[in-house]
């Protein structure tokens, strides 16, 4: 592996440098963007400003650095004005794996096409550095879980979103269960599933007109999108 970049080389690739900007605040120090970031004060790299290259959202350079180091694991950065993601924003599911399969059967709401099936099985064990308590065990419960698409065109597209979500590691983590109370164990992730076939007991089944729209737009919280396709 080619050596760890530096943080500058990383933010580099997402945001350019911009003139002084009159009537804007920078909102990670709530401050104008015309005074000098509190990040490097008495240096007059204080006063740089960039702008982040998809969003066009503007921020002190130095800010935007501090924020960067005090937290990530991984090359990615979050608009924190409007939550777009910048390179491949990584998870912490502990190992596991996920296969699908086809089922001869409509789900409700979807009579003209059968059923993918998503599986997922992630064992216990020990917590890593990424997780909440490192070293301490953790539980997994209810494995394997599945989720439902129906498998036209949307159904495989999200399909194969769900894929490069699972091998970002986004899509269970370690915590507390919001169902059981139990923590450190795993739970799913703000990445909904449709976990009944043809009942919704839960309220987690079919028929729901919205689930295509809404699971794309979780993906897409996490930064996986169709141009990760
Ligand atoms: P959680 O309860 O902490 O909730 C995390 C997210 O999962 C929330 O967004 C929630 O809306 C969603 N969720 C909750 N119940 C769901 C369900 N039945 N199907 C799909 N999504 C659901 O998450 P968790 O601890 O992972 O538990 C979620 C579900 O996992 C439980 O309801 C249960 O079906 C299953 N589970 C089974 C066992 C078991 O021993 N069989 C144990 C724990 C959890
Ligand atoms: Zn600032
Ligand atoms: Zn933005």
């Amino acid at each position: 592996k080619s050596k760890p970049k530096t943080a500058e080389e990383v933010l580099n690739k997402y945001m350019e440098k911009v003139g002084p900007q009159e009537n804007a605040d920078c909102c990670i120090c709530c401050d104008t963007l015309t005074a000098p970031s509190s990040y490097g004060e008495g240096k007059p790299e204080a006063f740089d400003v960039i702008q982040l290259n998809k969003c066009s959202h503007m921020y002190h350079r130095l800010c935007l650095l501090a924020m960067y180091s005090s937290s990530h694991n991984d090359d990615s950065i979050q608009c924190p004005t409007c939550k777009t993601i910048y390179g491949e924003y990584l998870g912490n599911c502990p190992p596991g794996e996920m296969t699908f399969d086809i089922i001869q059967r409509c789900l409700p709401g979807y009579p003209d096409c059968h059923t993918i099936r998503v599986l997922y099985n992630i064992s216990p064990g020990v917590q890593g550095p990424e997780h909440p308590h490192p070293g301490r065990r953790f539980t997994s419960r209810g494995f394997p879980r599945v989720g439902y698409l129906p498998d036209n065109d949307r159904g495989r597209k999200i399909l194969k979103m769900l894929i490069v979500a699972f091998k970002r590691r986004l899509m269970f983590t370690i915590g507390v269960s919001a169902t059981t109370g139990e923590v450190d164990t795993v739970t799913w992730n703000e990445i909904h599933h449709k976990t009944e076939f043809g009942s919704n007991v839960s309220g987690h089944g079919y028929p729901d007109p919205n689930y295509l729209d809404n699971v794309t737009a979780e993906l897409a919280a996490k930064g996986v999108t169709q141009q990760d396709l």
